[in-house]
C-alpha cells in the first residue's frame, strides 16, 4: 500500500517558527513521497522488523539522528527542525522510531560523558541501526525510587562482573547492548557508588525473559545478570558517578522525539474520526452515539493542541539553550494521560466491534495503558510539578 502524507490541517493551526511551507518540510515530504513507508504490522516481531528496516532506510539517506552533531554522524539540526521532522514522519504514518534507547538516551549521554574510545566504538552502530540497545535501570523493587537499585558490579582482572536483575526492559530481546546502572561500591547507599556500564546482552551471563502484556505483546523483558562480563573501560562517565550520567540521560528523555508525540496522536484521532463516520454509515453505531463520539474527539483534539504547544515550548527552550526542567514533567503528564484517553476513545469509536481481539484499535487501547507509567508515572510527575513548579511542600 502506498501511504501518502496527510494534509497539514490534521496538525491544527500553523505555529510561527515551524511553518507548513518551510523548505525543510517540503524537501522531506518529497523524499517521503518517493520512499513511502510501509505500514506497521500488528504482530510484534514483524512490527519490530518493519521499524528496523525503516530505520535503516532513513539512516542510509542520512535522515536519522538529525540532532546529533555533525562530528558524530548527525546533521546538527536545531530543535525546531527536529519538531518539523517528527511531525512530517507522523503525517506520513511512518513506522515508529526504533533503537530509541540508543539514539535518544545513550548516544547523547555518551557524547556528554563517554570516552573518545566509547564514542568511536558505539555511536556509528546506534545511528545505522546495526546495533540495538536497551535500558537497564528499573529493577523489581526499584522503579520510581531508582536510587534503591541493587544490581551490583565488581572488577575482576580487567573486566566488570555484573550480578542482579533488571525488569521492564523494553525490547531487551532484540538488543545487542544494555546500559546498566549498577552499584559498584560495596555498602554504598542511594545515589552514591553507582556506575553506568555498557553490557553486551548476547553472552552466557545474561538471560532475557520477555514478559507478556495484556495486549498480547511482549514489549518488555526481565533481564538476569549472572556473572555477566563487561570490559573494564566500558563505563559511561566516571566509576562511582553513575547517578550523574543517569541524570544527564533523563534530561534527554523528553527531548528529541518527545517534542512531537502530539503529531502521532493527532493522526490517530483523524483516523478515529473516519472510523466513526464509517461505523455510522454501516449502522454499527447509532447517530446519537456517533455524535457523542465526535464531541469526545473534539475535547481530545483540544488537549492534543495543548500538548503540541507544550512540546513546541520545549523545543523553543532547547533552541534557546535552556533546560526543560520541571516543564518536562508537565508535558509528560499531559502526554501520558492523553495517550490513554485517546486509546480508549478510538477503540470505542467503532462500537461493539472494538471488543474483538486482533483489531488494531483494541490492541492500541490495551497497549496505551502503560503510557502513564513509563518515563515516570503520572503520580511522580505530579509530585515534581507540585514541588518545583507550584512551590508546594514535599
Ligand atoms: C511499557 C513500559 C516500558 C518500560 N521500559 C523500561 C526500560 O526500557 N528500562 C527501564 O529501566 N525501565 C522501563 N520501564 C519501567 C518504568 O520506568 C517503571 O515502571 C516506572 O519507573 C515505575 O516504577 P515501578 O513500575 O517499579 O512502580 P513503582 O515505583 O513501584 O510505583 C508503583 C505505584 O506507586 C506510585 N508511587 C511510587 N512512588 C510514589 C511517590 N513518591 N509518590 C506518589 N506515588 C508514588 C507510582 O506512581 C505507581 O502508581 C518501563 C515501564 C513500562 C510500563
Amino acid at each position: 500500500m502506498t501511504v501518502t502524507p496527510l494534509d497539514h490541517g490534521v496538525l491544527g493551526p500553523e505555529l510561527a517558527s515551524t511553518p507548513y511551507d518551510h523548505p525543510f518540510r517540503a524537501e522531506l515530504r518529497a523524499w517521503l513521497r518517493e520512499h513511502p513507508p510501509a505500514s506497521e504490522p500488528l504482530d510484534q516481531g514483524e512490527k519490530f522488523a518493519c521499524r528496523r528496516s525503516w530505520h535503516r532506510q532513513l539512516a542510509e539517506a542520512g535522515r536519522v539522528g538529525l540532532h546529533w552533531p555533525v562530528e558524530y554522524g548527525g546533521q546538527g539540526a536545531d530543535p525546531m527542525t527536529q519538531f518539523m521532522y517528527y511531525e512530517e514522519l507522523a503525517l506520513a504514518r511512518a513506522p515508529e522510531p526504533v533503537n530509541t534507547p540508543g539514539l535518544i538516551l545513550l548516544g547523547p549521554t555518551l557524547m556528554a560523558h563517554g570516552s573518545d574510545e566509547l564514542k568511536k566504538r558505539f555511536l556509528p552502530g546506534i545511528l545505522s541501526g546495526d546495533e540495538m540497545w536497551c535500558q537497564g535501570f528499573s529493577e523489581p523493587n526499584s522503579g520510581s525510587d531508582l536510587a534503591s537499585l541493587r544490581t551490583r558490579a565488581e572488577m575482576s582482572g580487567d573486566e566488570w562482573v555484573v550480578n542482579g536483575q533488571k525488569t521492564w526492559t523494553t525490547f531487551g530481546q532484540y538488543a545487542d547492548y544494555c546500559f546498566v546502572l549498577c552499584r559498584t561500591e560495596a555498602g554504598s547507599e542511594r545515589h552514591r557508588g553507582l556506575t553506568l556500564l555498557i553490557c553486551p546482552v548476547r553472552q552466557p551471563g545474561v538471560t532475557v525473559r520477555p514478559i507478556r502484556q495484556i495486549s498480547g505483546d511482549e514489549e518488555f523483558c526481565e533481564v538476569f545478570f549472572e556473572d555477566a562480563r563487561v570490559p573494564g573501560a566500558w563505563v559511561v562517565g566516571e566509576v562511582g558517578h553513575g547517578w550523574e550520567a543517569a541524570m544527564t540521560l533523563f534530561q534527554f528523555e523528553r527531548g528529541d522525539q518527545g517534542y512531537t508525540d502530539h503529531a502521532r496522536l493527532l493522526v490517530r484521532l483523524a483516523d478515529c474520526e473516519r472510523a466513526v463516520d464509517d461505523a455510522e454509515a454501516r449502522g454499527a453505531v447509532s447517530p446519537e452515539r456517533a455524535a457523542d463520539a465526535r464531541a469526545r474527539h473534539l475535547a481530545l483534539w483540544v488537549r492534543c493542541q495543548g500538548l503540541r504547544r507544550l512540546n513546541h515550548r520545549g523545543a523553543t527552550l532547547a533552541a534557546e539553550g535552556k533546560e526543560l526542567g520541571a516543564v518536562g514533567s508537565l508535558t509528560n503528564l499531559v502526554w501520558g494521560e492523553l495517550e490513554k484517553d485517546l486509546g480508549t476513545a478510538c477503540a470505542e469509536a467503532s462500537g461493539a466491534e472494538s471488543l474483538l481481539v486482533g483489531r488494531r484499535d483494541t490492541h492500541a487501547r490495551l497497549a496505551t495503558r502503560a503510557a502513564s507509567i513509563y518515563s515516570g508515572t503520572s503520580e511522580i510527575q505530579r509530585n515534581i510539578i507540585a514541588e518545583r513548579l507550584l512551590g508546594l511542600p514535599r
